[in-house]
Formats: structure tokens, C-alpha cells, sequence
């Protein structure tokens, strides 16, 4: 493997229809990833993916606003995470992207956040985070920061993780780093330059390559149905950002997805 995808959604409907066939041509491309469930039935559906290919691992949890019928249930989760391929508690979160949202939501989403928090510690698992501050603040890293510095001080290095399509500044990036957890990035590296100061910021051993696929294809397939193999261009990005040698960026940030999911990724296919 060369590169791994931390954050994907394959288990979607969106690749019924071919998806042996992608699988088949990311393993040619050196491509792995880490399969991640919104919700009970994704995350079922994700263990199934991971079960049948060597180079794919999966992530279980419910999302912070996708599916809010569904409520969450530790047993189920717990069951969901003992699967030895289940490398990381989430997507979960904080999400304060839609304003209208009231009061009784946000504690909620709090609520049932820092029970994975806690189940993240219980199975010594990272988390991947998606939280998403509300337009022009940093709201929801603020919290999320708070309710991860509590934890840690209690349980230190089993609070770890990631933090998944990162869109904070400077200052939450410094102290997500400073908590050990790693910051992803998609291919929107190719299309804005609105995260260039972060990317330039962040150590190299901090930070991982994503595609959130299906969403977010690079340019110029923008609006398209995304993929895994598009990792590479984020890679190629990161590389170009900082000004360094994409080899040894590809090299590096492989190496911080074993560091953080304790998968040894490199020997395989
Ligand atoms: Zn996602």
C-alpha cells in the first residue's frame, strides 16, 4: 500500500454499481482506506466492505446530524467495534453548520459525542471526528477541544484521533496537534487555497490524506462522484503546499495512519 485514504464512504450506495471493480483498481493503485459509518446500518455495511479486502479497515459510529431518527446505542456500537478490522470510533461530532438548529439538539449532539468519546476509550480505539463550526467562528472546535482536554486528563494517550475534513485556523490546529490528534484533508486542497496556512502550520506528523468520497472530487472533476484513488492528488497538494518532496510526504503521512490506527498498512498489497 501507498497510500491510505483515512476517511471514505464506499460502502454507499452511489458505487452499487461497481464498487468490486473500484476496489479492484485502487488495490492496483496502491490505495487503502478506512471505511466510515454514519450510522448503524453504514456501519454494518462497512465491516461487510472490510471483511473481504485485505487493504480496507472500518470505523463505526453515528454521525452528528445525518441521521437524527436514529438513536445511539452503546451496546450495539461496542458490539460494531470489537470487530478486529474496526480501527477508529466515528464519524462523530459537533455540528453547528445549520443555525436553526435548537438548543435541544446541541446538547444532544454533545451528549451522544462524548459517549463515543468514552467508548473510544473503553476499546483503545482513535476517534474520527467531524465537527463543523457554525459560519464565520470556530464554535464547534472550541467545544469539541473543551470536551477532549477533559477527557484526556484522565485518560491521556487513550484519547486520540482524528480530525476529519479540518476547516479550522491556525490556533485550533495548534491545539488539536498539541492533543496528538492528526488533522485530514481532502481534495479541496485543489481547489481553494483557504487552508494553505494551516497545511503549511501543522507538523508533517500530523496530518493525514482523505477524500470524504463520494463527496468532494478534485479538480477539475469537481461535482463528480468522488473516490478513493483521489487521495493521490491530495497528496500531490500537501506536497505542493508545503514545498516538499511528494515521495517522502506520501512516505510520512502513511506512516502517521499506522501511528494513529495501529495497522501496520505498509506490507500490504
Ligand atoms: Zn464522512
Amino acid at each position: 500500500m501507498k497510500y491510505f485514504d483515512a476517511h471514505c464512504h464506499i460502502q454507499f450506495d452511489a458505487y452499487d454499481a461497481d464498487r468490486e471493480e473500484l476496489v479492484r483498481s485502487m488495490d492496483e493503485q496502491g490505495v487503502g482506506g478506512l471505511v466510515v459509518g454514519v450510522d448503524r446500518v453504514s456501519s454494518e455495511q462497512a465491516i461487510k466492505l472490510v471483511e473481504k479486502h485485505e487493504s480496507l479497515f472500518a470505523a463505526v459510529g453515528l454521525h452528528p446530524n445525518d441521521c437524527p431518527e436514529e438513536v445511539f446505542t452503546v451496546s450495539l456500537y461496542r458490539e460494531l467495534a470489537s470487530h478486529p478490522k474496526v480501527l477508529a470510533i466515528g464519524e462523530c461530532g459537533l455540528d453547528n453548520y445549520r443555525p436553526e438548529d435548537p438548543e435541544a439538539t446541541k446538547r444532544k449532539q454533545r451528549e451522544v459525542f462524548e459517549q463515543h468519546v468514552q467508548l473510544a476509550i473503553e476499546t483503545d480505539k482513535p476517534l474520527m471526528i467531524h465537527s463543523r463550526p457554525s459560519k464565520g467562528t470556530q464554535d464547534a472546535y472550541e467545544d469539541t477541544i473543551d470536551i477532549l482536554k477533559s477527557y484526556k486528563r484522565e485518560h491521556g494517550d487513550k484519547v486520540r484521533g482524528d480530525m476529519h475534513f479540518f476547516v479550522g485556523g491556525v490556533e485550533e490546529a495548534r491545539q488539536f496537534v498539541d492533543l496528538d490528534f492528526t488533522l485530514s484533508y481532502t481534495a479541496v486542497l485543489t481547489f481553494t487555497q483557504d487552508y494553505d496556512e494551516v497545511v503549511r502550520f501543522a507538523p508533517l506528523t500530523h496530518l493525514l490524506s482523505e477524500t470524504d468520497s463520494p463527496y468532494v472530487a478534485p479538480a477539475p472533476n469537481r461535482g463528480k462522484r468522488n473516490d478513493p484513488r483521489a487521495v493521490q492528488a491530495v497528496i500531490g497538494a500537501i506536497a505542493r503546499i508545503r514545498g516538499e518532496d511528494e515521495e517522502m510526504v506520501r512516505d510520512q503521512v502513511l506512516q502517521n495512519a499506522e501511528r494513529l490506527f495501529g495497522a501496520t498498512l505498509r506490507g500490504l498489497k
